[in-house]
């Protein structure tokens, strides 16, 4: 794609953001050191109440890439993490890039096929995750396979209570697995050796569907991961004097860059709380003086929600981003009048290292006129959008069509996936699967989806992946997943099951079956028995007549 072509977009930047990012910033280790050598004592964690260092993030992170590299892990390993915002997650990413290895994010919610499928993919050789997922979900998934097991409880590394509700397992249920916090205190001092990641090394294979089939592990490069921070510096004007409010989950790309890197690389210290309370979020965020976050609407929703906050004032939370999900201009209104503080929009997806698109900071999204939708936002620094159509034609401003992204944070490719890279990344960029139209100012707005995905808080669901686990059910003929619409969570999952002749299940049996092979937000929250589903002439169920 030519990068020179006109950029309507670049007239709405704010003062100071430079259309392209010239040269682009080290790896974020590199600048991770570079904090380090300055200033280690500087805030680099908080947790509970304790606050972690610069220094102790670097010796810690040092101990456990010592410890998992007497366990063989080297460089061009994969490292998988299965934990919530704890603060062992950034440790165990330094650790990993330290050993030249990278880390794979995975979903705490994930039962045992959905974690099997990523291990396999993967080919991932330790995975750290908490006591409390051991049993049974981690503990069978591998069981059958040749994998070092970790744990790290949630509790570790922090001083006084946190407000953690562990499920009943324990760590101390399952001998000989190492722990984490171990590694750590046992450690004599020991430091891996120095390399530095070169940019095109995978920092993060992110497990997506994309715009179709079985997930498939995005290659965020180093490289990619230090454009996509120099893009939120600039963008968002980000600094030590920052402090980010790590409410997105970590093991999403939006976490795992949009928190983590971007804090190990600026010095920003980042708040971290384990899971989502929105009470307790409240008052972190007046406890930290938290000033910058990205998180889905529902995050925001929830925030207004709780109970007697009414007069609460969050004037300096000021750099308050949402994406994931599409949002409604009312839930923005009515957040700023109660809060003062205005939500901007922001877009991409896990290929494009979390941002492609976003609103300038201290900037209101217009409303299109005709679908009420509210603007994504314009292509961020380095980054050109086009909206084409079916023959794949640049489109020009206005008119509907797919949106093709390229820039220095898309990725190359899938991991081990030839094809499913050639499909969706091109010299042209990436093809989104999502559908929308630019302005003549340059603002994006989306109004559809090519792709089937159900967006449910944010979250993704792939109708195929909960379809192809309702036919494993003995009485289901035929099944066809859909979203539809709810006040709280934007979609929700709702499946419509026609039953084989003479076989018998109930809304409520097929709802559990799914619960126990899928994550919890995957599960269809209503099931609609009927004696036939719609067809196309050629007899393929037409979903989108459903709902
Ligand atoms: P993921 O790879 O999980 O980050 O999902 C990326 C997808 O989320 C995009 O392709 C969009 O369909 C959707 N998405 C992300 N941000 C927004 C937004 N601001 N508004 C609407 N949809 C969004």
């Amino acid at each position: 794609m030519d990068v020179g072509a006109e950029r309507p977009w670049l007239g709405r930047y704010g003062a100071g953001v430079p259309a392209d990012l010239g040269t682009l910033p080290p790896d974020v280790l590199t600048a991770f050191r570079g904090l380090v050598a300055g200033d280690s004592t500087r805030d680099c964690l908080r947790y509970g109440d304790a606050v972690l260092a610069f220094g102790d993030v670097d010796r810690f992170s040092d101990a456990l890439a010592v410890g998992l590299a007497a366990s063989g892990v080297g460089p061009g390993d994969r490292v998988a993490v299965m934990l919530q915002n704890v603060p062992t997650f950034p440790i165990v990413t330094l650790a990993s890039w330290k050993l030249g290895a990278s880390v794979v994010p995975v979903n705490p919610m994930y039962r045992v096929a959905e974690l099997s499928h990523i291990l396999d993919d993967s080919g991932a050789c330790v995975l750290i995750t908490s006591p409390d997922l051991l049993v049974p979900i981690v503990a069978e998934a591998v069981r059958d396979r040749a994998i070092a097991v970790v744990v790290t409880d949630p509790r570790d590394l922090a001083d006084g209570e946190l407000p953690v509700t562990l499920r009943d397992a324990d760590a101390a249920d399952v001998p000989d697995v190492p722990r984490l916090l171990a590694l750590i205190e046992q450690h004599d001092g020991r430091r891996p050796e120095p390399r530095t990641p070169a940019r095109e090394d995978a920092a993060l294979l992110s497990y997506t569907s994309g715009t179709t089939g079985p997930p498939k592990g995005a290659i965020n490069s180093h490289g990619n991961v230090a454009a996509s921070v120099a893009i939120y510096v600039a963008w968002m004007d980000i600094g030590p004097d920052d402090v980010c409010l790590g409410v997105a989950p970590l093991f999403h790309i939006t976490g795992s860059v949009a928190h983590v890197a971007i804090s190990l690389a600026t010095g920003m210290p980042l708040v971290l709380a384990h899971r989502f309370d929105a009470a307790e979020t409240l008052a972190l965020v007046a406890r930290h003086g938290c000033t910058f976050t990205v998180a889905s609407i529902t995050v925001f929703i929830a925030l207004m929600n709780v109970d007697g906050v009414a007069g609460a004032d969050l004037r300096g939370f000021r750099k308050l981003y949402s994406g994931g999900a599409p949002i409604a201009p009312a839930t923005v209104e009515a957040f700023e009048a109660r809060f003062g503080t205005y939500i901007h929009s922001i877009y991409g997806m896990t290929e494009t290292t979390s941002p492609s698109h976003a609103v300038p900071l201290g900037t209101r999204a217009p409303v299109d006129p005709g679908t009420g939708a509210l603007s994504v936002g314009v292509p961020v620094p380095g980054t050109v959008c086009r909206i084409v159509g079916d023959d794949g034609r640049v489109l020009p401003a206005g008119q509907l069509g797919e949106l093709v992204t390229a820039g220095p944070q898309v990725v190359a490719g899938y991991w081990g996936e030839p094809e499913g890279t050639a499909r969706a990344i091109g010299p042209d960029g990436i093809r989104t699967g999502d559908v929308g139209f630019m302005d003549e100012a340059g603002w994006f707005f989306l109004v559809d989806r090519k792709k089937d995905v159900i967006i449910a808080s944010g979250y993704k669901v792939w109708p195929r992946e909960v379809e192809d686990v309702l036919y494993q059910h003995p009485a289901v003929r035929e099944a066809a997943v859909v979203g539809v619409a709810d006040a709280y969570r934007g979609e929700t999952v709702a499946a419509f099951v026609s039953l084989r002749a003479g076989a018998d299940a109930t809304p409520g049996e097929l709802v559990a079956f799914c619960r126990e092979r899928l994550a919890a937000y995957k599960a269809p929250r209503s099931v609609e028995l009927r004696d036939e589903l719609p067809k196309t002439a050629s007899g393929k169920i037409l979903r989108r007549s459903l709902g």
